[in-house]
């Protein structure tokens, strides 16, 4: 089994998960004692979102990309980013190292298209729904993505950065998100992206009438699944 790198902290609520999920996934698959075998850089968040607030991109990817050229200088064998957001930077990332990058995009737009939609709302952070680089990705994959409209976006954000890094679960405001699923599956999507790493800790599939796709467990499957495959 290869060593995964993780690019993590991004927030550390869901790197906690990506961990768990990782770890249940290579148990689940290889039974007895197997854990998943992961290298863990977790950044201080204060410092990303500093980064993100000043729109100062290119900052962020410099450090990105130091850290990911310490993980594969610590032995990581692949490479993941555990954050939908800082995919804005990931082509920079990914050409620091050379080891393979799992583009959580990439994990995500095969679980959209095993499911037969073509067409998918998108949540996450504003960065994620409002610059093109998330839905590009996905539309080179055939996938459509529809974003909530302004005022709904503005909700999407806020409970993001005010709650969920923060470990912050409200049921009233997974009552919003669900709201805000209903209006874009009113515009006509057949399921919906949770773009965003934390957004699976406050919604789930029981809680919509279409399928979603959490991002930070398809990433997980996907990159245990590369971390397993035989080496040739
Ligand atoms: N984890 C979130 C994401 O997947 C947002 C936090 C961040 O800005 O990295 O987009």
């Amino acid at each position: 089994m290869k060593t995964i790198g993780v690019l993590g902290g991004m927030s550390w609520e869901s790197s906690l998960e990506w961990y768990r999920l990782a770890n249940e996934r290579v148990r689940a698959l290889r039974g007895g004692h197997h854990s998943a075998r992961i290298l863990l850089d977790s950044l201080d968040f204060a410092d990303i979102e500093a980064m993100q607030a000043h729109d100062d991109w290119d900052a962020a990817a410099g450090l990105l990309a130091a850290r990911a050229q310490a993980l594969q200088t610590a032995g990581a064998e692949l490479l993941v980013l555990a954050t939908n957001t800082m995919h804005l930077v990931a082509d920079r990332i990914a050409a620091a190292v050379d080891i393979p990058f799992l583009h959580i995009a990439d994990a995500t737009a095969a679980a959209v298209t095993d499911a037969g939609l073509g067409r998918v709302g998108l949540l996450g952070t504003a960065f994620t729904m409002e610059r093109p680089f998330y839905a590009a990705h996905l539309a080179a994959h055939g996938i459509e993505t529809l974003v909530p409209e302004a005022d709904d976006r503005r909700v999407v954000h806020a409970v993001i950065y005010d709650e969920l890094v923060h470990g912050i679960i409200r049921d009233e405001s997974r009552r919003r998100y669900v709201e805000v699923i209903d209006r874009l599956i009113a515009r006509g999507v057949g399921g919906v992206i949770l773009g965003c790493t934390e957004i699976e800790l406050l919604v789930s599939a029981a809680d919509t009438s279409v399928p979603v796709f959490p991002t930070t467990a398809l990433h997980v499957e996907a990159a245990v699944a590369a971390a397993m495959a035989p080496t040739r």
